[in-house]
């Protein structure tokens, strides 16, 4: 078992670009901090606005010939990239569990679900297919096919600091695009490492290069700006994402947009309560609150109210944080004091608007970020932590009389990324399916996340979908060729 120290000796810490490892033209750096600890884990190289360009014209160079690579050649890459993540898990996971603060089980999981895009795009890459048809009127032949888009540009947030690079990086390979990726401030470690396994699994130089910055706005504006630049794929909040989708309008760039949830959990009179109670702890404690599908807000019919409320408080009450490290860990802390104390001031807000706190409801003395499992009930309608991602461990609990009221508060939301119901009835499982408003819906599930599915939201939440078949569709353009057939001429 690798130490930290050992580990962190054996991260890269410089910017990666044309397939060379090197500081930032004006040598600055930036710390990278232990969440559970406040001491500075490294100093990472600080990408400058002229680093981006030297990336993006690496990433323009590299484009043509990585166009012409066989599919079998890019899938090849992505299956080594597989294994290597694979064999290495355990480093990753005391990394993102350093860097990020989630407990080493869950960066296990984050491992192997992050792991799992570069597998399934590497099946994914020998299968792009086109079309060949005749025009009704029998005198074309109808040619389509799909090219690479170009050059990407991915920007990904810190709370999945492995999966939400793979869910980019990965299609993009499939597809043959060059790309440049820049990760979190918070959490560039993660992505570092995952640079160095795609040098070691023969990524040519150029087709990923990777620029760590403590300035993103003023590093990725210009590339977003520059011609050569053909899509942004964003994860993180919705007000930055909608910043970002004005600023591509300039080059009416390709955008894939993973924005903010306010994801509402629905739990009916006729639900498996103990069941529901399982999917509610998954669906809201899974990376500490931290997630974009993070349930949100508990609709709990009126009926079986008390008797969840008491049996998921329980459950709230035996988590035990503490640093992401230590065996007994089940809840680390928040990524940062901003984060913890976005959460504090959203539960005041709730107490002030009336709701009564079942559990926790404070933040715990550092050192690190850490904030108390919490349970608030009797949430008014119209409280403001309703309307917001709360992105921790706060679970807000409110009732409902019948189902049209249930889909009525669900819609409540300028988001839509995903919903939770936990019901015994198919009939009203399909109903729901069919009138929320909602990306993903998981029916007695508190997890849905799947590399083989299409992941991503309506409304505010987002633009397009990562994983599944369709992911690889968000890198590809279609091109139509129309082919005379001479002997149709009259
Ligand atoms: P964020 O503040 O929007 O940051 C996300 C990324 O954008 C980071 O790399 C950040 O860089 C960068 N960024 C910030 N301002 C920028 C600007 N002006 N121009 C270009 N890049 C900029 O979000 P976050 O706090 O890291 O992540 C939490 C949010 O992500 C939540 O809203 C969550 O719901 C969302 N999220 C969505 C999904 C999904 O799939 N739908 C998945 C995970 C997270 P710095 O690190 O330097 O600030």
């Amino acid at each position: 078992m690798t130490t930290e120290s050992e580990l962190l000796a054996t991260i890269p810490t410089g910017l990666y670009i044309d397939g060379r490892w090197r500081d930032a033209s004006n040598g600055a750096t930036f710390d990278v901090t232990d969440p559970a600890t406040e001491q500075v884990l490294a100093r990472v190289a600080d990408a400058t606005v002229q680093d981006g360009q030297d990336a993006l014209d690496a990433a323009d160079r590299a484009r043509r010939s990585w166009e012409r690579t066989s599919p079998r050649e890019r899938s090849e890459i992505l299956r080594r990239a597989f294994e290597l993540v694979t064999e290495r898990a355990e480093e990753f996971a005391l990394t993102m569990t350093i860097e990020m603060g989630k407990p080493l089980a869950e960066s296990r999981g984050e491992v192997a679900y992050g792991a799992e895009f570069l597998r399934w795009f590497s099946e994914e890459a020998p299968r792009i297919a086109g079309r060949y048809a005749t025009a009704p009127d029998g005198r074309n032949r109808l040619l389509v096919v799909k090219r690479p888009v170009g050059p990407c540009l991915f920007i990904t947030p810190w709370n999945f600091p492995l999966a939400m690079a793979t869910r980019k990086i990965a299609p993009a390979i499939a597809a043959g695009c060059t790309m440049v990726l820049k990760p979190a401030a918070l959490t560039p470690l993660t992505a570092l490492l995952l640079t160095q396994v795609f040098e070691e699994a023969g990524l040519p130089a150029g087709v990923l290069n990777v620029i760590p910055t403590s300035h993103a706005g003023a590093v990725t504006g210009p590339l977003i700006k520059d011609s050569r630049l053909r899509k942004l794929s964003f994860t993180g909040s919705t007000e930055v994402g909608r910043r970002l989708i004005a600023d591509s309008a300039d080059q009416v760039l390709r955008v894939s947009m993973e924005l903010g949830g306010n994801a509402p959990f629905l739990v009916f009179e006729d639900a498996d309560i103990p069941a529901a109670v399982d999917g509610a702890i998954a669906a809201k404690m899974r990376n500490g609150g931290e997630a974009c599908v993070a349930a949100n807000r508990f609709i709990v019919h009126e009926s079986v109210a008390e008797e969840f409320t008491t049996a998921f408080t329980a459950r709230m009450a035996a988590f035990h944080p503490a640093r992401g490290t230590e065996p007994a860990s089940t809840i680390g802390p928040m990524v940062d004091a901003a984060t913890r104390d976005k959460i504090a001031s959203l539960v005041d807000g709730a107490v002030r608007d009336g709701a009564r706190v079942a559990l926790g409801g404070a933040a715990l003395p550092g050192p690190g970020y850490f904030y108390q499992p919490t349970v608030l009930v009797d949430v008014p309608d119209g409280a403001g932590i309703l309307d917001e991602e709360i992105f921790g461990p706060v679970a807000p609990i409110t009732t409902f009389r019948d189902e049209e009221e249930a889909i009525r508060l669900a819609n409540a939301t300028s988001f839509g990324l995903v919903s939770f119901a936990f019901t015994r009835d198919l009939d009203r499982a399909l109903r729901l399916a069919e009138e929320l408003d909602t990306g993903m819906l998981g029916i007695n599930a508190g997890v849905v996340s799947n590399p083989a599915a299409p992941f991503g939201g309506v409304k505010q939440s987002g633009l397009g979908r990562e994983g599944g078949i369709e992911g690889i569709d968000e890198y590809l353009e279609t091109r139509y060729v129309g082919i005379a057939d001479p002997s149709r001429r009259d």
